[in-house]
């Protein structure tokens, strides 16, 4: 039986590893499959309810915390966690680091959405995420190449997906 952890171990584990990047970037060493686990062991699997790449923001993301709260200490916190000038050579401006989650439709886009190629690529193809793109197994878009046990576990679940679909 898969062993479980709650969202708090998940996030005490995430910021002990060292994430670079929102969702899985950020919680490399452990199981990616625990934001799916709603789906995965429960409810039918909605593409609607995932992130575009097929992660689940947590629900305390300070990233997401800080910009909402336009706190700029959670910004500073997150633009380092994130490592935001080394990825995308920008200086900590609090008025220009932000990010209020991956599917935000009523808020201005981040830098880290802007710059995902999976998410860009996703929309483009008007999918809701990139479990409904059958050209997944194969996509060699950036995402998948820095965290390939994600991308396994992101195949596993559309596998699931399909099935539940037949
Ligand atoms: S699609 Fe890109 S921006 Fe959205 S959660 Fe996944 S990695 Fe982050
Ligand atoms: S090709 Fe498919 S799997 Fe790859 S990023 Fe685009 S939508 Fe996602």
């Amino acid at each position: 039986m898969k062993s479980k952890i709650n969202r708090r171990e998940f996030l005490t584990k995430c910021s002990m590893v060292g994430f670079t990047g929102c969702g899985l970037m950020v919680c490399s060493g452990i199981s990616a499959l625990e934001p799916f686990a709603e789906f995965a062991y429960g409810e039918e699997i909605d593409p609607k309810k995932l992130n575009y790449c097929g992660y689940k923001c947590p629900e305390e993301c300070q990233f997401l915390k800080g910009s909402l709260e336009d706190n700029i200490e959670l910004k500073k916190e997150a633009y380092e966690l994130w490592k935001i000038k080394e990825r995308f050579d920008i200086e900590f401006d609090p008025d220009k680091i932000f990010c209020f989650g991956c599917k935000t439709t009523d808020k201005p886009e981040g830098v880290v959405l802007v710059n995902c190629t999976v998410r860009s690529c996703a929309i483009s193809k008007e999918y809701d995420c990139c479990i409904e793109c059958l050209e997944l197994v194969d996509c060699d878009k950036d995402l998948w190449s820095r965290f390939p046990e994600f991308k396994k576990q992101v195949i596993e679940l559309q596998k699931k997906y399909l099935e539940e679909k037949q």
